[in-house]
């Protein structure tokens, strides 16, 4: 067993069987993650004395005769989640101090599942973004070309399993930020249906969209973390009190017979001819594996992005009116205590946080409440009952993950610009429902030379995450494109 390249499944069967201790899983990943990940900067911090602690801990449930589902299994986690004692900033100066004194739900649930923690993921601040660069820390690289952006908000998460610096990660995903980052990383990410995870310990930022899912490396080793993740959790109300069926074991495996719903107002044909021929052939792929496609339309989904961009602007203002250097983090003094808020607020900020409070507490504010929050509410639901109406025709409905392969850096100066690369993932959001990206190609982009990953969004039904994670594995089994890329960092293997 290869602890650096093998599979959630294989460490963990390998570990329980005692083939391998947890020990020396982390004895083998600790200096080859330092290795990698000086070349692809996807970690603001890395633990080793956890890991170690940890893997003793694993080692001995396993020597008591326990087994455990992640078992030895090295994950890392995106810097916005709790980790009981360690540094968690979400990528902001203002919390750049801020060590955790709890740990979140989903973390304590993977450790409690055998899982060893790495370190802790770089992320656009507070999860505001599409590339990583609103990090205020460091800028992640994309493990296919470190002159490319890994996607964001998630992009440590999704450059260290790209990278094969952890085998697991944690994402969070509010309009898009675990499955445009998993398309960029040729790997797999999975948001879950809006409640199924806890948000207990997760770093607030719209929190009626805000959900924890799992990157990995195949579709198998995603639901192994989700099921280790998923469930009712007293410390979050949101969180969905309805058993979720464990999906790792017996993922169905067939596309037979599965109405695969095409979005009309989804053409591809604008995204440039490369992009398009690679979304019509996953499309082809799908139906040759034995899918029907048919034709959906969602007609309110092109207000998607102006709807989100109004509602989760508003649930962050307030959400980050706590950071106001009184109970966290950064304090910059001042001469009474209001002018100390707005120094700290003005000094631990970033550009593209300060926009999204502006924006919410305009559309917030009264006499415009009316007009800018409450219209998007209503189209919120309009959105949802488009999606609602399109699966009385379809099983799940296939689209781009992102529009366009990963990006360089800088390249995208306009903040709109970079909001337009959730076009497709931002309705789904809306809507809550399940959603993943799976590898489906690559394009060489019109700027590079190198192949870039490219990933299928599939989304389902509320609570259909089986049937959901079935039909990507039936399609990532058949077509296999995450093993035609290797990334550019394989050489520190
Ligand atoms: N890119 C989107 C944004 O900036 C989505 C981010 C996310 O899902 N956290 O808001």
């Amino acid at each position: 067993m290869d602890p650096l390249h093998d599979s959630a499944v294989a460490i963990a069967t390998a570990v329980n069987r005692g083939e391998m201790s947890a020990a020396d899983v982390a004895e083998t990943v600790i200096p080859h993650v330092a290795r990698i990940d000086a070349q692809v900067d996807a970690y603001l911090q890395l633990t080793p004395e956890l890991m170690r602690a940890q893997a003793r801990r694993v080692d001995a449930r396993i020597a008591a005769g326990e087994r455990l589902p992640l078992a030895g299994v090295p994950v890392a986690i995106k810097d916005n989640m709790c980790l009981d004692g360690t540094r968690t900033t979400a990528g902001s100066k203002i919390l750049g101090n801020f060590v955790a004194p709890y740990t979140a739900t989903a973390v304590q649930r993977l450790l409690d599942a055998g899982a060893l923690p790495i370190g802790k993921t770089n992320l656009d601040e507070f999860a505001m973004g599409s590339s990583g660069e609103n990090s205020a820390f460091k800028k992640t690289r994309n493990p296919y070309d470190l002159e490319r952006v890994p996607g964001g908000s998630s992009a440590g998460s999704a450059a260290s399993v790209g990278a094969f610096a952890a085998t697991l990660s944690l994402g969070s995903d509010t309009g898009g930020s675990i499955r445009e980052p998993a398309a960029f990383c040729n790997v797999v990410g999975f948001k879950p249906t809006y409640g199924r995870v806890s948000r207990y310990g997760l770093i607030a930022f719209a929190s009626s969209l805000d959900q924890i899912g799992p990157f990995a490396r195949s579709v198998e080793d995603a639901a192994l973390a989700y099921d280790a993740i998923a469930g009712k959790d007293p410390l979050d109300a949101t969180s969905i009190d309805r058993a979720a069926e464990p999906t790792a074991a017996n993922l169905p495996r067939d596309l037979r017979g599965v109405r695969v719903g095409i979005v009309k107002e989804f053409d591809t044909a604008g995204l440039g001819t490369s992009i398009d021929t690679c979304y019509r052939n996953a499309y082809d792929e799908l139906a040759a594996l034995g899918a029907e496609l048919v034709e959906v339309s969602l007609p309110t989904a092109k207000y998607g992005l102006a709807t989100y961009y109004l509602i989760a602007p508003a649930e962050c203002s307030s959400n980050l009116a706590r950071f106001d250097g009184v109970r966290y983090g950064l304090r910059v003094d001042g001469a009474d205590v209001g002018e100390m808020y707005e120094r700290t607020r003005a000094a631990g900020f970033g550009p593209e946080v300060k926009r999204r409070i502006l924006i919410g507490t305009y559309a917030l504010s009264s006499g415009y409440y009316d007009a800018y929050y409450l219209k998007a509410q209503k189209a919120r639901t309009r959105i949802a009952e488009d999606f609602a109406r399109a699966f009385e025709l379809c099983d799940v409905i296939a689209s781009p993950a992102a529009s366009s392969p990963a990006f360089g850096f800088n390249a995208k100066s306009d903040p709109v610009a970079m909001y337009l690369m959730d076009y497709y993932t931002i309705p789904v959001s809306l809507a809550g429902l399940p959603s993943l990206s799976v590898p489906c190609g690559a394009v060489v982009p019109e700027d590079g030379t190198r192949a870039m990953p490219m990933g299928l969004q599939l989304a389902s039904p509320l609570f259909t995450e089986r049937a959901l994670l079935g039909y990507a594995h039936a399609y990532e089994q058949a077509t296999r494109h995450a093993d035609k890329l290797r990334p550019v960092t394989e050489g520190a293997r």
